[in-house]
């Protein structure tokens, strides 16, 4: 990511521990450290909702709504704020955390680390209908029923993960913002 240090300009600047950048001649360091993201198995209970990436990377591959945790934002409302801003539709607070896996993501040639946190919510009757997609970000939706998922189809290993965890998950758990 550096090529010469930032604070002084050096040649001799490292990337140690696949996180440190640190210069040699200064002192200077930067911790390149894993962001938190997160995603959302949003449910019908039978389906559930993948979106069709626009963009790279893994343009065209299926992907869970979700992303980045802002600075200064909980790993909550980050995920209501990404559904809002890609579905134009919000979970609501009441999203159940149900698995988090470690992801790499690659973009303009910077690699971020990233620990993904997977959460859940059952909306019975939701329809394709009740989205406003972003179109920059988002190329289609699909209602799929989650083990009629290819995992090659999904855009990274978190999601593979955690539609595998999902499939693990208690239904009776996954249900239960619904009933109480
Ligand atoms: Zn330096």
């Amino acid at each position: 990511m550096f090529r010469f240090c930032p604070a002084c300009g050096s040649r001799n600047i490292r990337f140690e521990h696949n996180k440190i950048f640190r210069c040699p001649d200064c002192g200077f360091r930067y911790y390149h450290n894993t962001a938190a993201a997160t995603g959302l198995v949003i449910s019908t209970g039978e389906e559930i909702v993948l979106l069709v990436r626009a963009k790279e990377p893994a343009k065209g591959k299926l992907d869970l709504p979700g992303g980045f945790v802002d600075p200064g934002e909980g790993a909550f409302d980050g995920l209501r704020r990404e559904c809002r801003e890609e579905l134009g539709w919000d979970p609501g607070p009441h999203c159940t955390l149900f698995a988090s896996f470690p992801n790499v993501y690659p973009y303009k040639n910077i690699v971020y680390n990233t620990c993904d946190l997977f959460f859940t919510i059952t909306a019975p009757g939701l329809t394709p209908g009740d989205f406003t997609l972003q179109e920059q970000e988002i190329g289609g939706i699909r209602f799929v029923k989650p083990q009629d998922i290819r995992l090659d189809d999904m855009a990274f290993d978190s999601g593979r993960r955690a539609i595998q965890a999902f499939l693990a998950f208690p239904p009776k758990k996954r249900g239960r913002q619904r009933e109480e």
